[in-house]
């Protein structure tokens, strides 16, 4: 995974789906709400304007009406002279009939009267049966004001008003002075019934002579009547207010006259801001603290009473008398809505809940589609896991996913297939097609327990072998010993090449000591006939290293074992071992001195001693042997016992040789250029087979003799007689080869290999040296009888010279000189010494 944050499919493909979405609400909101707040305004200015139209229209013909009865009157008292100061009985007459034919059914018309200038009074008032009935001051009264139960004076009379003069009454005296037509201003009646009364006031004339003054009084009462048959009808609140904001009617009912507050005393009319209804005081302190009374203009406003919002209208109602009064109306949005904002939020709701429904409807719905890729993914990972038999992803429906499903269900088959046969390969050698090394391992370690026994097959020297033959005999070589491994074992095993030279066999049934140590002999008689490949007969030897009652449960470590036990046979002249814990420890010891050695030969710390060889009849010194020694700086002065057989095993042996080597020839030369030893002298360096046995040795040989100067003739390299191999090809053609450089070969511990003498004469040699056990053996009384008699007779007719090694005794020489051996070396003489404490006084024998 890269180091950028990861989204998942579905959130790239649904984010910008749901982004989209909400973009698309939100437009689609706002744009709603404006055009349902412009409805909204529309709505209200229409409803509201045409209320208020309503309202002034009937206002206008509620007041007019009077006004013009109250106009007609005056005019007719006027042109009729009907006006005699102190009678008034024909106004009476007249008002009378007016009353009865024309104004009877105006509902808000409650009194007609007319004041005369010398106090007089008459008029009708309407009573609540729709009767009406007079009222008199006059003569005809003793001036009193009487009033009457009927239509008619006489006895019947409800009550009497002495001294009421009508022209101090506030309906009188601003028309006397202004003479002309006014509202009066609003006023409870003086009479007992003391309603809210407005009248229409218009002076009387009779040839420009003032006469008097005509009122119509109205009931401002019936009026709410009307509001409040129109707020059923609309809703809307509707009221008029005076231009001192107080209220004159209103459509929510209520008194609007009041008992006493801090604003008002009792009797007046309620301020607006008074109101008992929360929308009308509302309005009026919005009002008020706007000044609208100061605009004249009609205003349109909304506010916000107890939770609702309200659309307002106040316009102003001005009349020629001198009315300045103003409607108000108001409707709540649900009102003037009706069902709307609820429908509408309801059919938001209905587009949200759809909206959600949609997307989890997507969701599903991409669920479905994205299921391969998931299962295609996790079949992945569980094929990377190396889970093989996982179920593979199914097809959806879709045709990409289904492609994919596809192509991955191929790959993953194709991978099947070969990682099979790379198992097989590595679980089987292709040439043995026996078990490889993994494939043993993997099978015994799938058995319940293993405690069984393993043995490891070595072939001996393969490699030389190999190099003889060929590498294809040598292949076929092995494919022929893998058949007779096979035919060496029965029941339950299982066979493996666990290397180029090595088959394990792993033995499940447990077994004692006895029997696998017989097994093993069977393998090791096995190897006894030659092979014949080409028509060519090879002879093949083996080791076997054996292990019982391994770790359980690790075919790995039993091999590791069986290595340790291989190795350890191929050291030991049965070539049978059985592994035994020690062996590990040997065997990690021999680990670390490989790397002590490596280290070693990297610091130039193995430095050859040299040991004299000596003419046994002359005690000449003819020449010398190197033998390495080690000068570790930690462990002191090692012996080559101790590492030269671990420098064979690892190879290391062909480095330390050749440093040895050119260490000897350099100080060959330097001994003979300082005249110790003279130009016979002959150096004799120990040579490993392993060096022998590589191909490249002669070079170096020639390089050595080349840098250190020394004539190849003083030089002789000895071979152990035991470790040569007669029919490793190398070997021989190499010491065929060096001695064409002229160098000498001697054959080291002669005597003590098996086949010795028999092929002796294959060997191209110039030195036999008799080994020292022999030496050793040497007695006087039969000394003709002696190895060493017999290895000096067998050597008679040769060419060759004999040194007698390991003489230790005076005694020794003798019987040595007795026997006619040459030459001879041994602690007698001198141990190992370096080069520089090569002793200048050395014994020399009569
Ligand atoms: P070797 O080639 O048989 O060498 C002779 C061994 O006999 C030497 O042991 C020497 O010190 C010992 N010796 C000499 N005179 C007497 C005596 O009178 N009595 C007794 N008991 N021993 C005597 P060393 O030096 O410990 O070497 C042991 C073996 O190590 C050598 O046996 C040889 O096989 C091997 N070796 C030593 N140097 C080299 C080398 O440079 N290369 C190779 N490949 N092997 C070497
Ligand atoms: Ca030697
Ligand atoms: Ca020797």
């Amino acid at each position: 995974m890269s180091a950028t944050t990861q989204i998942t499919l579905r959130t790239a493909v649904v984010m910008p789906f749901v982004m989209i979405f909400i973009i698309t609400i939100g437009v689609i909101v706002t744009v709603q709400k404006n055009s349902y707040e412009e409805m909204v305004r529309d709505v209200s200015d229409k409803q509201l304007t045409a209320l208020t139209d309503n309202v002034n229209l009937v206002l206008h013909s509620f007041l007019n009406d009077p006004f013009q009865a109250s106009l007609n009157l005056s005019h007719s008292i006027g042109f009729n002279h009907l006006y005699t100061p102190n009678d008034t009985s024909n106004i009476e007459q007249y008002l009378r009939t007016s009353f009865k034919n024309l104004y009877h059914n105006l509902p808000q018309l409650d009194v007609i009267g007319f004041g005369g200038e010398s106090a007089e009074y008459v008029g009708f008032r309407k009573e609540p049966n729709n009767d009406y009935t007079l009222m008199v001051q006059d003569n005809r009264t003793q001036g009193k004001l009487v009033i009457y139960r009927g239509q008619t004076i006489s006895q019947d009379i409800r009550s009497v008003f002495e001294q009421y003069d009508p022209r101090v009454r506030p309906w009188y005296a601003p028309v006397a002075k202004s003479l002309t037509p006014m509202w009066s201003s609003i006023y409870a009646n003086a009479d007992e019934r003391q309603e809210i009364t407005l009248s229409a006031l218009t002076p009387v004339f009779y040839a420009d002579a003032f006469q008097g003054v005509v009122v119509t009084d109205i009931k401002i009462d019936t009026f709410n009547t009307f509001l409040k048959n129109q707020q059923e009808q609309t809703n809307a609140v509707i009221y008029i207010v005076d231009d001192k904001s107080r209220i004159v009617a209103q459509s929510t009912g209520g008194k609007i006259v009041s008992w006493g507050t801090p604003q008002s005393e009792k009797g007046d009319r309620l301020l607006a801001t008074e109101s008992a209804n929360p929308v009308i005081k509302a309005n009026a302190d919005y009002f008020s603290s706007h000044d609208f009374h100061l605009q004249n203009e009609p205003q349109r406003y909304q506010l916000d009473i107890e939770g609702e919002r309200y659309f307002n209208h106040f316009t102003p109602y001005i009349d020629e008398y001198g009315l300045q009064w103003y409607i108000g109306v108001a409707i709540s949005d649900t009102h003037l809505l009706g069902k709307l904002p609820e429908s509408q939020r309801n059919s938001w709701i209905i587009g949200i809940i759809a909206s959600f429904l949609g997307i989890g409807l997507g969701l599903v719905a991409f669920n479905h589609i994205v299921a391969p890729i998931t299962s295609t993914v996790s079949a992945a990972k569980r094929l990377a896991k190396g889970d093989w038999d996982s179920h593979m992803p199914k097809p959806g429906n879709i045709y990409e996913t289904t492609m994919l499903v596809y192509a991955f269900n191929e790959m993953a088959n194709n991978l099947k297939v070969s990682f099979r046969a790379l198992r097989s390969q590595l679980l089987y050698d292709s040439l043995t097609k026996l078990y490889s090394r993994e494939g043993l391992i993997d099978t015994c370690d799938k058995l319940p327990i293993l405690n069984g026994s393993l043995m490891l097959v070595g072939i001996n020297k393969f490699r030389d072998i190999n190099d003889s033959i060929g590498h294809y005999q040598g292949d076929q070589l092995l494919v022929a010993i893998s058949q007779r491994l096979k035919s060496v074992f029965s029941g339950d095993y299982y066979l493996a090449r666990i290397g180029g030279d090595e088959f394990a066999i792993y033995m499940p049934a447990e077994q004692s000591d006895e029997t696998s140590l017989e097994t093993a002999n069977r393998v090791l008689k096995a190897f006894a006939a030659p092979f014949v490949i080409e028509q060519e007969s090879v002879v093949v030897s083996a080791s076997v290293g054996i292990v019982e009652n391994g770790p359980d449960e690790n075919m790995t470590l039993w091999l590791r074992n069986g290595s340790i036990a291989l190795s350890n046979a191929k050291q030991d002249v049965t070539n049978i071992s059985h592994y035994r814990p020690e062996m590990a420890d040997i065997s990690r010891n021999r680990t670390l001195m490989q790397a002590k050695i490596k280290d070693a030969l990297e610091h130039n710390e193995f430095v050859p001693f040299y040991q004299p060889l000596v003419d046994l009849k002359t005690g000449e010194v003819v020449g010398a042997e190197a033998l390495a020694r080690w000068l570790s700086p930690s462990a002191g002065l090692v012996s080559p016992m101790d590492f030269i057989p671990i420098a064979e095993e690892s190879g290391l042996i062909g480095a330390i040789g050749e440093q040895i080597l050119l260490q000897a020839c350099n100080d060959t030369v330097k001994g003979m250029k300082e005249g110790k030893w003279n130009s016979a002298f002959h150096m004799h360096v120990n040579l490993s087979v392993n060096q022998l046995s590589q191909p490249d040795f002669i070079s170096t040989l020639q390089r050595v003799l080349q840098q250190s100067t020394l004539n190849a003739n003083n030089l002789t390299l000895e071979i152990t007689e035991s470790r040569i191999v007669d029919n490793d090809r190398v070997t021989i053609q190499n010491m065929q080869a060096i001695r064409d450089l002229g160098v000498h070969i001697a054959i080291d511990d002669f005597g003590t290999g098996y086949s010795s003498l028999a092929y002796l004469h294959k060997l191209p040699f110039n030195c036999l040296k008799i080994d020292r056990t022999f030496v050793n053996n040497l007695n006087p009384e039969d000394l003709d009888t002696s190895i060493v008699a017999a290895i000096v007779n067998m050597t008679k007719g040769m060419k060759v010279s004999l040194i007698a090694e390991g003489i230790e005794t005076d005694e020794q020489a003798k019987m040595l000189a007795k026997l006619n051996c040459p030459l001879g070396q041994g602690f007698l003489y001198s141990r190992p010494v370096p080069f520089e404490e090569w002793p200048t006084n050395l014994v020399s024998m009569k």
